[in-house]
């Protein structure tokens, strides 16, 4: 059986409802940091996902009316013509690649805080947001109808603008949710009090939506499939949901209660395919299509979920960002050019940094208009000469791309194993699959005649200057800092036991430490507390120290926050917060508090500083020389070297530079999404 045959079974069409998806890969809705304020910018990249192959492609949560705006976070919006003519071009690029365009109509109630329209947010009943300190307006009578009328003028909308699955939506916490609440919802109308009157609104949108737009769109409803936590709608109560409204939708998009440590959980917490056991009961209540989640990336884990009666459409978010031509790869049978998903979450963080979405394996991910970047395509070059130095994932991502446009391509790098950081950081606890940076990339070199990679091959400028190739990449990397200098510390520390004082670095190098170890996080993402379990596994005493408020403040973004600490404090490592770091003697380190400056000692016989890094771009400097006037030829530096930051930014750079060496400066300019007077 050959692969293309084997995998069949994932390309049968399939009907929902009035509308037939073309096979089972289906992206569900999710954030992009794009909504209304990039619609280009949003259009191109769903496109995208269609031109990969996707049988259906949804939109991100997308509001009904002003009543709900999650300002400052770019979502979605249906609330007049205007926003139906930028969803319509969104539909018309997925609909040009043959796949059905499916829209997530979202109140979100209570959790807003309607920072842009300044209206009153509205609840089952008044209660606080998520961020802000306002409270919602109880909706009444009127309110419910109100609603019930901006639904169905929304499903209107999205018919018009050409959409085919339409969502109904009461999970993730937002508006339905608090009706489906035990706990929030105290009606004592036909709205409150029994299940059956906490499921009314969401029947009558989900029968609402059905006459406005049924004829031609499919409904679909996203629901936890374990409830909402038992305070809320217990598991018990979600299986009755399930079966009150059955066959209602033409579709039933599940989820789990848990949205951070499950749902969306990174791959340090979570595997592949964790939804399984909470929502594969589904299809024994429900004769309608089924899809979940689960960062499938396995073909055949896909398989054994629609083989087993699990699922009828593979869900995806992540792994539809990490490759959008994820479904294609499968159907030609290119398994080894997949680009998985490393479950690292970056792709959400941004949206709640307010920006449009990038991925740490996908650099093209939110270019595809800007840039006119497609993640599969690239020109090309004039097969000139290029010496890459350094194959972290900078260095690799550009002879990727660089061997794919026909440069002669020289990879040297100092360690005996590719990889640089990506290799070091996937052998801490949890970043396995972060490994998957590097094994792409190498994937993908090795069957490139005209890339040759040099390991153990330390090169020197004189080294660079006598290859002399056209073109030089220096892509050396970072190194973290001994000196303690970082966010909080401007110039270093000045009493630093140097000897008992390691870094990120010499612990991932193999450097141990036993007894009382400090582990002082002034970088406030995953390394700090990834190296605090690292130590607590392997025996030591921990105390985890940092400026911010919590352990690894930073990956609230990512979602691993709650997490992160959760897991920390269940090894035994203490917390302490808002805590500098003054001084460490090999005995003692003297801690600072960062409000009121008043210090105290404390037993430490190892200090782990993770504070920030230094570019290693001494090959660099000494290459372009004082004024950074090089007399070697067209040479950059990219990645950590020029900016220390995450893998995703070294990724980014190694590709831009790649895909822009030797084009004309005016396929350089990216483009601007926004509305022009
Ligand atoms: P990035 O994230 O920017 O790709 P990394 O730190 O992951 O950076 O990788 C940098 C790589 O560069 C490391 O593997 C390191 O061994 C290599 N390197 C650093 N200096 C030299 C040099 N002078 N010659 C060859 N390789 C080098
Ligand atoms: Fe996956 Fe990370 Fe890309 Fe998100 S950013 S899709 S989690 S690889």
């Amino acid at each position: 059986m050959n692969v293309e045959s084997r995998y069949q079974p994932l390309f049968e069409p399939v009907k929902i409802g009035p509308v037939t998806a073309k096979n089972r890969f289906y992206q569900v809705p999710h954030c992009t940091g794009m909504g209304h304020a990039l619609p280009r910018t949003l259009a191109a990249m769903r496109g995208m996902k269609a031109e990969g192959g996707w049988g259906v492609v949804c939109t991100e949560y997308c509001s009904i009316h002003e009543t709900s705006d999650d300002q400052p976070y770019p979502f979605a919006s249906i609330w007049d013509d205007g926003d139906l003519a930028n969803l319509a071009a969104l539909a018309d690029q997925v609909h040009a690649h043959g796949a059905l365009a499916g829209i997530e109509l979202w109140h979100g109630g209570s959790l807003v805080s309607n920072l842009a329209s300044r209206l009153p947010t509205l609840g089952v009943r008044s209660m606080p947001g998520r961020a802000d300190p306002v409270q919602s307006q109880p909706m009444d009578r009127r309110d419910i109808r109100a609603l019930r009328q901006w639904h169905r003028a929304a499903a209107a909308r999205a018919k018009r603008a050409g959409f085919d699955i339409i969502y109904v939506y009461p999970t993730h916490g937002y508006l339905l949710s608090e009706f489906l609440s035990r706990g929030l919802n105290g009606r004592t109308d036909e709205y409150g009090g029994t299940l059956e009157n906490r499921v009314r609104l969401v029947r009558e949108l989900i029968e609402e939506t059905r006459e406005t737009v049924g004829d031609r769109c499919a409904v679909a409803v996203r629901f936890s499939a374990d409830g909402h936590g038992d305070a809320h709608l217990s598991g018990d109560e979600a299986r009755d949901v399930l079966a009150m409204l059955g066959d209602l939708p033409d579709l039933w998009d599940l989820v789990v209660s848990d949205y951070y440590g499950e749902e969306m959980a990174t791959s340090r917490f979570v595997q592949e395919a964790s939804l399984e056991a909470k929502v594969a009961y589904a299809k024994r209540i429900t004769r309608k299509p089924v899809v979940s989640v689960g960062r499938f990336t396995s073909p055949d884990t896909m398989l054994r979920q629609v083989r087993s009666g699990i699922l009828d459409f593979i869900g995806a978010a992540r792994p539809s960002i990490a490759d959008p031509f994820l479904p294609t790869k499968i159907r030609e049978g290119r398994l080894d050019d997949i680009r998985e998903c490393i479950g690292c979450n970056v792709c959400y963080s941004y949206n709640y940094r307010g920006a449009a979405i990038r991925c740490t394996q996908n650099p093209t991910m939110g270019e595809e208009w800007r840039r006119g970047w497609h993640p599969e395509r690239v020109t090309e070059g004039d097969g000139s000469s290029v010496l890459i130095v350094g194959a972290g994932p900078a260095g690799l991502e550009a002879a990727h791309i660089l061997g794919k446009r026909g440069y002669t391509v020289t990879l040297a790098d100092a360690a005996g194993e590719p990889g640089g950081r990506v290799t070091l950081e996937s052998r801490l606890p949890g970043l396995a699959e972060w490994a998957r940076v590097r094994d792409y990339r190498l994937g993908q070199i090795k069957a490139m005649p005209r890339v040759s990679m040099y390991l153990g091959s330390p090169l020197a400028a004189a080294d660079v200057r006598e290859i002399g190739a056209d073109h030089v990449l220096i892509a050396t990397g970072a190194r973290w800092r001994r000196d303690g200098v970082g966010r909080w510390n401007a110039t270093p520390l000045p009493a630093l036991r140097a000897e008992s004082t390691l870094t990120p670095d010499d612990l991932m190098r193999g450097a141990q430490a036993r007894g009382n170890v400090t582990v002082f996080d002034d970088d406030h993402y995953y390394m700090g507390p990834v190296l605090a379990c690292l130590l607590a596994k392997s025996g030591a005493i921990v105390t985890y120290v940092t400026t911010e408020g919590k352990a690894g403040q930073w990956s609230q973004y990512t979602g691993e926050q709650e997490r992160t600490q959760q897991q920390m404090l269940e090894l035994g490592i203490e917390i302490i917060v808002s805590t500098n770091i003054d001084g460490f003697d090999g005995e003692c380190v003297t801690l600072a508090c960062t409000y009121t400056g008043r210090s105290h000692r404390r037993a430490a016989s190892t200090l782990v500083l993770a504070t920030s890094r230094e570019p290693c771009d001494e090959l660099y400097r000494e290459l372009v020389g004082p004024d950074g006037e090089s007399p070697v030829v067209g040479i950059q530096r990219i990645g950590d070297c020029r900016q220390p930051a995450l893998i995703a930014h070294a990724v980014y750079a190694g590709h831009r530079a790649a895909r822009e060496l030797g084009e004309p400066i005016e396929r350089l300019t990216a483009r601007r999404d926004r509305s022009v007077i």
